[in-house]
């Protein structure tokens, strides 16, 4: 290993340490959650001009218009899902492909869908590199959900909308869960935490948050 390859192993694993420290900060102490976000590197999951702010805080720039999470968001999404390592998820919106390789340390199985193409490939390639081999990856309109691969254990959405497709409500077992912002595009939307029952669904509101459009329909040639 070359110096340069020490310098930067060692500054990721101190970005890390400093991560997990304010997931913790923000109330998030499940072991396994925090387990798999220090197993996660960031940095391979944004573009090379948004590398030194790999870990801070807030969403990042991504290709298409999109956004990476803040890491207490997906810490506080991927602990309201439960997580058992026999569940199957489905997530809307790879984008980077970050929260999925996170969701994918947790669980059996992810399925992860995408409406532009160029995200999808970019974020399986990153999980080839890391041999997550248990994520299955589609372009596609995820407002449809994936009729083939359901029903999940749990869901979870990754863009806003004011309300959530009928689709997705159908494909989530009793029992499971689905973690999704809801509101509108111009104003703070609340994280929702929805638990099927037996008649319904049960409702708790976990945060204000800022997450990009829910679009129906896929870009085509994007
Ligand atoms: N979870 C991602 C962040 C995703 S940003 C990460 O960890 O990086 C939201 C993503 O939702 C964008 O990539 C956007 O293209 C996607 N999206 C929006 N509408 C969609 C739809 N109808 N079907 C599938 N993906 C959609």
């Amino acid at each position: 290993m070359v110096r340069g390859d020490m310098d930067e192993e060692e500054a990721r694993r101190i970005r890390l340490a400093d991560l997990i420290l304010r997931l913790r900060r923000a109330g998030i102490m499940e072991q396994r959650v925090l387990a798999a976000m220090e197993a996660v590197p960031r940095d391979l999951f944004v573009p090379p001009e948004g590398r030194r702010d790999a870990y801070a805080e807030r969403a990042l720039p991504i290709d298409c218009g999109q956004t990476i999470s803040a890491p207490v968001i997906v810490g506080m999404m991927t602990a309201a899902l439960d997580l058992n390592p026999r569940d199957r998820v489905l997530e809307i919106g790879t984008g980077s492909g970050y929260q999925c390789a996170v969701l994918a340390k947790l669980c059996r199985r992810v399925y992860t869908i995408d409406r532009f193409r160029t995200l999808a490939a970019a974020a399986e390639s990153r999980f080839k590199t890391l041999r997550l081999g248990n994520i299955t990856t589609m372009v596609g309109d995820g407002t449809k959900g994936w009729p083939e691969a359901a029903p999940f254990d749990k869901i979870i959405v990754t863009a806003a909308t004011d309300a959530l497709p009928e689709a997705l409500f159908e494909q989530v077992v009793v029992g499971g869960i689905i973690v999704a912002p809801l509101g509108p595009q111009d104003g703070v939307q609340k994280l929702k935490r929805l638990v099927r029952t037996q008649d319904g669904f049960t409702a708790s509101d976990l945060a204000d948050v800022r997450f990009v459009p829910l679009i129906p329909g896929t870009a085509a040639r994007l």
